[in-house]
């Protein structure tokens, strides 16, 4: 049986940075995470895309992002189960848990911090008959790896931020990029949508608007498409790949048959306080939880695993009295021992 103080379910980003939270209160965390390596989404989705809104960088690879996660827990010496899935969760009579995975791997801990996210990742597929038979052979509906598309024919779907900062970020690397969307009208960011106009007018990306993608073509490969206006004008495409980013559909899986509350496929927290659930002793940090003006953003997911670890401190050590002070002085102390020098950094401590 594998004991810690925080047990965190999803080692995305959210779930990497509690274990930083929780090591500066010296509260000891262990991941479970039903992919084979750290990251969520960023590693899973999107590692090579750049981010723009992670405070203090101007611009960070997801994947680096996630590589600079994993350094700054490191002096906390996180436990991990990688590559399985957090499955039941039993409730003992002091008040802790115990969490058993898809292969029986059984976690004790007083506190239980859900930070799993979207859940089991499962992108929305376009209605396309044979769209099955193409997948990995120039169908994908995720970009792992963008210079797989270097001088290549792309087709892209979709009207949200995935396919519009796709869109953009392979009109500097395929030889052709085509963004396909069955509106006028597109849901993503506006600075995103302002960019793609932008480079829409400079001819490094082809919008086709009002229109579908209703037949793919290839013998063994996709080779084309049929692409379809709403008016009924159908267009015959030659391409390398086709790549819908219609995003992912939710699913909790396991998780949503806790007893927790949940609403729209999210767990229900209160955010006036301190993102408990309605079972005493959970929380639900990240993508995973919902609450009034709710963002699903990576810092929203960091903001709340700081404010959660708080609260944890307390149900762990409730005759302990918590002050918190910022300090250059202590620096931060690993589990291992080691001190990471403060130097000009403000970190805080315990009382
Ligand atoms: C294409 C794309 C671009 C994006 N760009 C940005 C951006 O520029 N800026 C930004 O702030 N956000 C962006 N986001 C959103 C951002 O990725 C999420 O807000 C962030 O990943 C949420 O982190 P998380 O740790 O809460 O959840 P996730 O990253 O989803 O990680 C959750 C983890 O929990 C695991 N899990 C779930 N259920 C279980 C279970 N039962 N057992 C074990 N493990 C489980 C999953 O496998 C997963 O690894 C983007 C998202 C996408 C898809």
């Amino acid at each position: 049986m594998i004991k810690t103080d925080i047990l965190i379910i999803g080692a995305g980003p959210t779930g990497l940075f509690t274990v930083f939270e929780a090591g500066l209160l010296k509260l000891k965390t262990h991941l479970i995470d039903a992919l084979p390596q750290p990251g969520g989404q960023c590693s899973e989705i999107y590692p090579k895309k750049p981010i723009y809104d992670i405070p203090g960088f101007p611009e960070v690879l997801a994947g680096d992002l996630v590589d600079n996660l994993m350094e700054q827990i490191k002096p906390f010496s996180p436990g991990f189960t990688l590559g399985e899935r957090a499955e039941t969760i039993e409730k003992l009579e002091d008040g802790s848990f115990i969490v058993t995975t898809n292969k029986g791997t059984q976690h004790h801990a007083p506190v239980v911090a859900i930070a799993g996210g979207l859940g089991s990742f499962e992108p929305r597929k376009p209605p396309i008959p044979n769209i099955a038979n193409y997948e990995d052979k120039g169908v994908s509906y995720i970009i792992r790896d963008p210079e797989v598309y270097r001088g290549k024919k792309v087709v892209i779907a979709g009207g949200g931020d995935s396919a519009l900062d796709w869109s953009i970020f392979l009109a500097d690397v395929a030889s052709e990029v085509v963004l396909v969307h069955r509106r006028n009208e597109f849901r993503g960011a506006l600075d995103s949508v302002e960019k793609v106009g932008e480079l829409s007018k400079l001819g490094k990306i082809e919008l086709m608007t009002e229109a579908q993608v209703t037949a793919l073509h290839g013998n063994n490969e996709l080779q084309g498409l049929t692409i379809k206006y709403n008016n009924g004008e159908e267009v015959l495409r030659e391409t390398d790949h086709f790549i819908p980013l219609f995003g992912l559909s939710p699913k909790l899986g396991p998780i949503g048959d806790w007893g927790l509350e949940i609403e729209k496929n999210a767990i229900k927290v209160d955010n006036s306080y301190d993102y408990a659930t309605n079972i005493p002793g959970i929380y639900a940090i990240g993508d995973v939880n919902t609450y009034p003006g709710k963002l699903k953003l990576i810092l929203s997911g960091f903001h709340e695993a700081a404010i959660m670890c708080q609260s944890a401190y307390q149900r762990i050590y409730p005759d302990k009295k918590y002050v918190m002070k910022y300090t250059t002085v202590g620096g931060i102390q690993g589990f291992d021992g080691t001190v990471k020098e403060a130097k000009k950094e403000v970190i805080r401590s315990i009382n």
